[in-house]
């Protein structure tokens, strides 16, 4: 894998031939000049619990439908996303490029400052707060933290409930942070 100028991800090579990118129109400019200092990581599940099925994608492109799964209906009006969506079989989606502002932080604050999504890069892992996450998942995380750090000066990796304490729970009692190797 490598990182294009705008940080769109590409492939390296057969072997790494699960890399897809999936334009999310949930983004928008990051304040100028404002440098990329920090990882967010959360999980999704959609539904709640269930995974592999289209459900992250269709919300992170405004097209779920809330009629699809009692649970959809009080999501689907969001505009959300995230730059990258790790599967549980380690295969990645990215939706947004890392030049841009994904939407996956909300509100948020990080050593005094507020609004993460101006100054983060956000990886979604496909679980929840109570699972463990797949090796697959850790490597591919470890091995895109690396290429991130390569092109930003990124200073921390921090979970989305670290940076929204008593509103957000993820990435969750299940996510080892002891496995990931550039904190
Ligand atoms: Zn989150």
């Amino acid at each position: 894998m490598r990182l294009t100028a705008d940080g769109l991800l590409v492939e390296g090579g057969a072997a790494e031939s699960s890399v897809r990118y999936v334009p999310s129109p949930n983004c928008d400019a990051r304040p100028a000049g404002m440098p990329i200092e920090l990882v967010v990581v959360h999980n999704i599940s959609l539904p709640p619990g269930e995974f592999g099925g289209p459900g992250i994608v269709d919300l992170f492109l405004n097209r779920l439908r809330p009629e699809a799964h009692p649970y959809y209906a009080g999501i689907a009006q969001l505009r959300v996303s995230a730059h990258f969506l790790i599967r549980r079989d380690g295969a990645m989606i990215q939706f947004v490029a890392c030049a841009q502002r994904a939407w996956h932080a909300g509100v948020s604050h990080w050593r005094g400052r507020e609004r993460c999504n101006d100054l983060s890069i956000g990886i979604e892992l496909e679980g929840t707060d109570e699972m463990a996450y797949e090796d697959a998942q850790y490597a591919r995380l470890n091995a895109l933290l690396v290429l991130l750090k390569e092109r930003y000066p990124i200073v921390a990796v921090t979970g989305h409930a670290d940076i929204a304490p008593g509103r957000k729970t993820d990435p969750g009692q299940a996510f080892e942070w002891s496995r990931i190797k550039y904190q």
